[in-house]
């Protein structure tokens, strides 16, 4: 073990990758997370209206998400991401019931786009082969601005995938951050961006094998430890202030802030943020999909935007959903609960039910927003940020915390 230790502040993915990027590595380190659990807007919890353990929301990671298989690799938790092999996603337009899947082959050349019982219904194969311009490079467009916003191809590919990517109206998402996905996926061929959900929970996958591999290293991970703030001397960090109780941070020593936008300008003034953020709302559904219906299912012309059977449940996504947000639970159950039936043929009174509202879900993916993006580097020589919001050219996603936390730990301890 070196004789540096570093502080990582705040337990979500961003922090939880930079603590097992340095744990892995010999580093001491000690993770203050102030919440009185560890997975920030990446968690499981028992729900008891339920009665079985749920997450604050569903998450969708897409096989060539490089960083985060490797993080989940690293903690031996790499079995708990399931999916196909290769790209195939369901859809379902609730208003006529017309089902397709969307199959890719799993190589570069996407000669899938040809066959027409495994592209978009309604879009050509010359169509499909457009979304190739959008790995080009775009500037400050927003994706309406780059390509045409309307048709088949809109309505039942692009605008409910890059819904899903952005959280944010595709119509006014930065074209940029859409382009790094697709170079990152789409672009890569059906074998980089097959579907992969945690089927036993984002804790069994994310959180728990994270916070046992740094214990198991001689890391520290405190609960309910709050920083307070940031006593700063010659351009350096000096001290935290956890819960009214001093840390001192020695001479080698580093500091990792993985905390959300306003907690990090709150202890680091002057540090450049986005000020815009979007909704997602999840609703849970204590029943069991119908036997071999698919796992997740693109819903279009509904309220629901995508389901996902699990063991017992049916859970509901809705991203961009700041207005439905506003809404009372009891509405968004009963048009959550009407997509599902159309989709999954299931009729009568809703079994048990929760809907959860994450209202600052992610930052608003627009131009302006990403432009308020900061880099991991601070003035102070020993402190460098992480988080999805950080400037990672991603949207706000899994593979763009675990990225950042992998640069912060490169940053403070080189
Ligand atoms: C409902 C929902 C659905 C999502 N779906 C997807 C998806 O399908 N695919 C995908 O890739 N991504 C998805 N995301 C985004 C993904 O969850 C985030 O990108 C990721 O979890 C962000 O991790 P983070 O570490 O950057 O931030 P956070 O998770 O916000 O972590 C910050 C941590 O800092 C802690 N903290 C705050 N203040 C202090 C303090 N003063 N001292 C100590 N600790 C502090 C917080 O408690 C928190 O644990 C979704 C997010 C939500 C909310």
């Amino acid at each position: 073990m070196t004789d540096r230790t570093v502080y990582v502040v705040g337990a979500g993915v961003s922090g939880l990758s930079a603590a097992v990027r340095l744990a892995g590595r010999g580093v001491r380190v000690v993770v203050l997370e102030s919440a009185a659990q560890a997975g920030g807007r990446c968690r499981s919890y028992h729900d008891a209206q339920l009665d079985m353990v749920i997450d604050n929301g569903n998450h969708l990671i897409l096989s060539g998400n490089h960083a985060t298989m490797g993080y989940l690799a690293a903690v031996g938790a790499a079995d708990q991401l399931v999916g196909p092999a290769t790209a195939e996603f369901d859809f379902c337009d609730v208003r006529d019931g017309r089902r397709w899947r969307l199959r890719a082959n799993p190589g570069p050349v996407p000669w899938w786009m040809f066959a027409k019982d495994r592209r978009t219904p309604g879009a050509s194969a010359l169509d499909h082969l457009g979304l190739a311009a959008l790995a080009a490079p775009q500037g400050s467009r927003s994706l309406g601005e780059a390509i045409r916003s309307s048709g088949p191809l809109w309505e039942r590919l692009l605008e409910p995938v890059m819904l899903a990517a952005l959280n944010t109206d595709p119509r006014e998402a930065s074209a940029a951050l859409a382009a790094a996905v697709v170079r990152e996926t789409i672009a890569l061929g059906g074998r980089a961006y097959a579907p992969r959900i945690a089927a036993n929970g984002l804790a069994a996958a994310f959180v728990d094998p994270a916070l046992a591999f740094v214990r198991s290293r001689g890391g520290e991970v405190r609960l309910g430890a709050r920083v307070e703030s940031l006593d700063t001397e010659h351009e350096r960090v000096g001290r935290l202030q956890v819960g009214g109780e001093p840390i001192e941070v020695g001479t080698n020593d580093g500091v990792i802030l993985a905390t959300p936008p306003g907690v990090t300008t709150a202890l680091v003034p002057g540090t450049p943020a986005p000020r815009a953020f979007r909704a997602i709302v999840n609703g849970h559904f204590k029943v069991d999909a119908p036997a071999g219906a698919p796992r997740m299912v693109g819903v279009i012309g509904g309220v629901a935007q995508w389901l996902f059977a699990f063991d017992g449940r049916i859970s509901v996504t809705v991203s961009g959903a700041d207005a439905l947000a506003d809404r009372p639970r009891e509405e968004i159950a009963a048009s959550f609960w009407s997509d599902i039936g159309k989709v999954y043929g299931l009729s009568g009174a809703p079994p048990a039910w929760r809907i959860v509202k994450e209202r600052r879900a992610t930052f608003a993916a627009t131009p302006a927003e990403s432009k308020r993006r900061p880099g991991a580097r601070t003035s102070m020589r020993n402190l460098a940020l992480a988080g999805d919001w950080t400037d990672t050219g991603l949207p706000a996603t899994i593979e763009g915390a675990v990225r950042s936390g992998h640069k912060a730990a490169r940053i403070v301890a080189p």
